[in-house]
């Protein structure tokens, strides 16, 4: 069920260097041709349907289209994103229309830490994680 991109809603990122679908692609399958700024999956066959190029498109021009002869003709599963959500329409083959929305974040956008408010430093040469002792509730880890 590779991704699939449809020409008429793709206007190639507006020519930016690279499309927000190369960025995100986890198996480097998306390729504009620049001589008309349509992108497209270079190697369906290779494509593991992770839906992050067609979470990420800006002009929600990227489906995930499974093949017709184990998917039923005309269902769609269509997300779009929001800042604080995601909204996921389901096509069913009967035309019938189901919504589901889902918060994807936690913090307004901007807020969140990285290191969720511990400033331990990292030390690559200890054992333990960089949040311990703190986050267990230790003043210091226990040693042999
Ligand atoms: S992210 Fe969408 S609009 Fe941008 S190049 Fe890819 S398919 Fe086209
Ligand atoms: S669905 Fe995932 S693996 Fe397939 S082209 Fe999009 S980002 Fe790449």
């Amino acid at each position: 069920m590779p991704s699939y991109v449809i020409p008429e809603k793709c206007d190639g990122c507006k020519a930016l260097d690279k499309t927000a679908c190369q960025h995100i692609c986890p198996n480097d399958l998306m390729v504009l041709n620049k001589d008309i700024m349509k992108a497209y999956n270079r190697e369906p066959e290779m494509c593991w349907e992770c839906y992050n190029c067609v979470k990420i498109c800006p002009t929600q021009a990227i489906e995930v289209r499974g093949y017709a002869d184990f998917v039923p003709m005309g269902a769609t599963v269509t997300p779009m994103r929001s800042s604080d959500s995601i909204l996921w329409t389901v096509k069913f083959r009967n035309g019938m229309l189901k919504r589901f929305k889902f918060p994807i974040r936690t913090t307004s956008e901007g807020t969140a830490e990285p290191e969720g408010g511990y400033s331990t430093e990292p030390d690559l040469n200890s054992e333990v994680l960089f949040t311990e002792p703190d986050s267990i509730g230790m003043d210091q880890m226990w040693t042999k």
